[in-house]
């Protein structure tokens, strides 16, 4: 792991962040600018690497696991769909240079095309930001 990365400091808890889904290898949590309200980020805990490239195929097997997990969450919750996205480097978008994937969920009957701009729909405040968390992870098998 890498002392000055961010995701890593979350990863293995120095940085708080709220769970959805952990194991030994794999952590999921919400987003603190949500492209949308229930936006989702799946990050390694095994390793530090930054984009798919890079990453071992059995971290990205670990990592793609998860996001499968989220994404059947976010449907037994009640969501119309999901995106998963995933951005390399920064001249893909990539604002953590720490390998993640983002799981995002969309209402049913959503008719607007996803708008990728991080922070697009914060929650209205921490209750909120509870509500969405606690529907997700309620739903995690
Ligand atoms: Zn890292």
């Amino acid at each position: 792991m890498d002392d000055n990365c961010l995701f890593c400091k979350i990863a293995v808890g120095v940085i708080p962040s709220l769970k959805v889904y952990e194991d030994d290898k794999v952590l999921a949590f919400l987003d603190i600018a949500p492209v949308e309200k229930g936006h989702v980020l799946v990050i390694s805990k095994r390793i530090h690497s930054v984009a798919l490239i890079e990453t071992p195929d059995d971290v990205v097997s670990e990592l793609l696991a998860v996001v499968r997990k989220v994404g059947a969450a976010m449907i037994a919750a009640g969501f119309g769909g999901y995106n998963v996205v995933q951005n390399n480097y920064p001249d893909g978008g990539q604002a953590i240079p720490h390998i993640h994937f983002h799981v995002i969920p969309r209402m049913k009957n959503r008719t607007d095309p996803l708008v990728w701009t991080s922070g697009a729909n914060p929650y209205k405040d921490d209750e909120e930001r509870t509500e969405f968390l606690e529907l997700i992870r309620s739903h995690i098998k």
